[in-house]
């Protein structure tokens, strides 16, 4: 079923007793070409681009709980290019390219608002920092503009810029980042995915790998054996857990961040605004409410829910940046299990045993590269070789020595 504003109105005439679920409910088959464990973001995008860009064949995607109940459904759902390592920032400007043409491609509305992102910058040293990471961002092909305290004071009138220990100075402003409706993005590819065939298996939980002589032959999973000939991995806060299937130990830990939402307000927070000085970054969603979080719980952990010291962590900071903030009630807050790699960045790589593939370690940065992760998880899948943005995110880096150590763009547990 194609979308249109003409069947909009027919549906809306007619009771809407035409409206089809958005993906078939699929009972697993004997075997398929790709299986694709995880039905997150990533797991979806790498089916559907499977199916679209690289030839078809028998997909399914396995799943243990439900469409969009992983870090998908539970990120802050802000999307940005603005890294400033070559082994990064065409990447992520692949993915924000992708998702400036998302919605057209999936025939979907995942409410993609490029409403822009802000930086703050409180020392000269940031300014240096800026300036670099900026003028790396332009020479990638994004777009970066630094402001002095009275281009961002024009912006956001409100924040506390003379506050003595940490005085906004400026900011690093990339117009193109903003933010989309996280959900959304899971249904839209689920949908896509299965308009081109692909089985989506929820409630099915990959419990092993069956593997022989080097090479995997299938999963075991809560629904019975599915041979595969390829398996790829896109379970995010889980990867520890099922690699070890494979007696593989990855240089990632699992941690819980939280995110929060406020009581609704009038609109006055108009893109996505990043403290420099605190763990602190907020937006406001189309309702009204603040959007917000910070930093990762300290300790390792698979629970899926927050602590409350860092609760406290992170509206404090909101306040010392928005004293304003002080007066909104707090809504809801919930927590989602991180894959944090040890430099802070990602893996898209083939592992030692045949026909299993890998795509993790996204720390709390994976949600902006959503469409990019599946489209260069899917070509490594199809081709057995890196797609060209995505050549340095390697599981032996660690060992080879070329790490990713991208400052800045987020917490990482090496940083704690
Ligand atoms: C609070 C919070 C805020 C965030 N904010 C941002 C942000 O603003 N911007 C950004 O870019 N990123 C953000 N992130 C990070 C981002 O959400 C994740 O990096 C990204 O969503 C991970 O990929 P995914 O969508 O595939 O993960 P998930 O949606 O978690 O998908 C993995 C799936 O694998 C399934 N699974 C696990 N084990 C098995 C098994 N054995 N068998 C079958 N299925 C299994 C899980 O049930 C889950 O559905 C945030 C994350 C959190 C928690």
């Amino acid at each position: 079923m194609r979308y249109s504003a003409f069947g909009l109105i027919k549906e809306a005439l007619s009771g809407h007793k035409g409206w089809r679920p958005q993906w078939r409910d699929a009972a697993p088959q004997a075997a398929y070409d790709y299986v694709i464990i995880g039905g997150g973001g990533h797991g979806l995008a790498t089916a559907y681009y499977l199916a679209k860009e690289f030839g078809g064949a028998r997909i399914a995607v396995l799943e243990k709980g439900w469409i969009g109940g992983g870090n998908v459904g539970r990120n802050t759902t802000i999307i940005r290019s603005n890294y400033l390592l070559d082994g990064n920032e065409p990447f992520y400007e692949f993915s924000l390219k992708l998702w400036e043409n998302l919605e057209q491609d999936l025939n979907y509305n995942a409410m993609v608002s490029q409403r822009g992102i802000l930086n703050l910058i409180h020392s000269d040293a940031q300014r240096d920092a800026a300036r670099r990471r900026g003028n790396a961002m332009i020479l990638n092909g994004s777009d970066a503009e630094l402001l002095d305290a009275d281009g961002v004071r024009a912006m956001y009138p409100f924040l506390n810029f003379d506050d003595a220990r940490f005085p906004i100075k400026g900011g690093l402003l990339h117009r193109r980042g903003g933010t989309v409706r996280h959900d959304a993005v899971a249904w839209g590819y689920a949908r896509g995915a299965d308009l081109r065939g692909v089985d989506i298996i929820q409630n099915c939980e990959v419990t092993g790998l069956r593997i022989e002589s080097g090479k995997v032959l299938g999963v075991e999973t809560s629904r019975g054996y599915i041979g595969a000939g390829k398996v790829g991995v896109s379970v995010a806060g889980n990867s520890s857990r099922l690699m070890a299937l494979a007696d593989m130990r990855l240089p990632i830990e699992s941690h819980v961040l939280q995110a929060f939402v406020s009581e609704g307000l009038k609109p006055f927070i108009p893109g996505v605004i990043t403290y420099g000085a605190g763990h602190f970054y907020c937006s406001q969603s189309d309702k009204g409410g603040l959007v917000f979080g910070g930093d990762i719980d300290m300790y390792n952990s698979y629970a899926q829910r927050g602590n409350l010291p860092v609760v406290e962590d992170v509206v404090e900071s909101g306040i010392s940046l928005i004293p304003a903030l002080g007066r909104a009630r707090l809504l809801r807050s919930w927590g989602g299990i991180m894959d944090m790699s040890m430099d802070g960045s990602p893996f898209i790589d083939k592992t030692h045993i045949e026909g299993l593939y890998f795509n993790g370690g996204w720390c709390y940065g994976g949600f902006k590269a959503t469409p990019a992760a599946g489209y260069c998880f899917a070509h490594l899948l199809k081709t057995d070789r890196p797609h060209e943005t995505a050549t340095a995110y390697r599981l032996d880096r660690f060992m080879s020595g070329h790490m990713i150590d991208e400052k800045g763009q987020g917490a990482q547990p090496n940083l704690h």
